[in-house]
């Protein structure tokens, strides 16, 4: 059951106040999206879980918004209940010493608010190695770990050593890297390629485990990732790559090949930088989420005719798309 906006307040002890009818293009990178119903931004682990656990007393379907870099929302906007996650912590701990050896594997703990990038940033300032990938990879780590988020043959499996989660029980619980079921851009907390809100898991911080480096050898290795980004990536704004790559194929080579390169559709445009990206040029208010759609659609349609490839969207839609 939803619940008619202005109808809900939350109880004190959650701690953050709900706001409706807020517009959410402006928290996507793309800057598409209708408004959501109600909506809380949380900066501490404690508002996250509180917010969650009261959403599901009260039967507000819930939709956890991190970077908004991997989510199409529709133009009608998402029913219920959206939260903004902003608990940004991240520190490096040692290595439990009954595990590793003091100080030969250390850890990077980060809320999964925190930016992933931000995170890399952090590691190799400290001499740590692992995560240098990471440094031109936008989002949140919730969202890189739900997505297992990866980059120039990194991917977040690779360091990942356990989440705490809030589970579907209500159980706040560790869960360890390897019962995740990581592949390719999916893990078994990842909801499809199309979700409304609902009463899924929430990913409440992560710890990952490094090794030693040499800081001035990562930071040269950071840096030429993302020099490489500025070369081969659009700057407008965009959801990244909108098609995971087929086996042994680059969708962006597919999209390209089919002549569809810098094909427009209303406000959106195929990149003529990087063709699996789908660029909004106009900025807030220039596309619509229903553009994007009719692109997909057509870029599915020509790369299967042409070459018999079914493009698997690698963003996921959300809302309410009824209309
Ligand atoms: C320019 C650009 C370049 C990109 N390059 C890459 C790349 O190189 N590699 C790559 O893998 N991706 C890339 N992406 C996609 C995107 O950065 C990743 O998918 C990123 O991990 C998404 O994180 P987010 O915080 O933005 O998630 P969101 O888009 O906010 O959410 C994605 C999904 O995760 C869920 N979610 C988020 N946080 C939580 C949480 N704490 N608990 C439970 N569920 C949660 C959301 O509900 C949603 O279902 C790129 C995107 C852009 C715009």
């Amino acid at each position: 059951m939803i619940i008619a906006p202005t109808a809900l307040q939350t109880p004190a002890n959650v701690g953050v106040a709900l706001e409706t009818d807020k517009p959410l293009a402006g928290l996507t990178s793309i800057k598409i999206g209708g408004p959501a119903d109600y909506f809380a931004t949380v900066t501490h682990p404690h508002q996250l879980l509180r917010l969650v656990r009261w959403a599901r007393t009260v039967d507000v379907p819930y939709l956890i918004l991190g970077g908004g870099s991997n989510l199409l929302i529709s133009d009608a906007g998402v029913r219920g209940l959206v939260i903004h996650n902003r608990c940004r912590t991240i520190r490096i701990d040692p290595a439990p010493c009954c595990v590793f050896p003091l100080d030969e594997r250390p850890f990077l703990f980060a809320e999964s608010g925190a930016l992933l990038a931000g995170a890399a940033r952090i590691s190799i300032n400290e001499g740590l190695t692992g995560l240098e990938w990471a440094v031109s990879v936008p989002g949140t780590v919730g969202g890189a770990v739900i997505n297992n988020a990866g980059a120039h043959g990194g991917e977040v499996k690779d360091n990942l050593w356990d989440v705490m989660l809030l589970d579907e029980a209500d159980e706040v619980q560790i869960v360890r890297a390897g019962a995740l079921d990581y592949r390719y851009r999916r893990s078994n907390l990842k909801r499809g390629e199309s979700i409304q809100g609902g009463f899924g898991p929430v990913v409440l911080s992560a710890n990952f485990r490094l090794s030693l480096g040499d800081a001035e050898e990562s930071r040269a290795t950071a840096q030429g990732f993302l020099e490489h980004r500025r070369r081969t990536q659009p700057v407008e704004p965009s959801l990244g790559s909108t098609f995971t790559n087929p086996p042994g194929d680059y969708a962006g080579r597919l999209i390209d090949a089919a002549g569809l390169r810098g094909q427009r559709m209303g406000g959106i445009e195929v990149s003529r930088t990087h063709a699996n990206f789908l660029v909004n040029a106009g900025g807030v208010g220039g596309a619509t989420a229903a553009d994007v759609l009719a692109m997909m659609a057509l870029i599915q349609h020509t790369v299967h005719q042409r070459f018999g490839v079914r493009l698997e969207p690698e963003i996921q839609r959300v809302g309410d798309w009824a209309q």
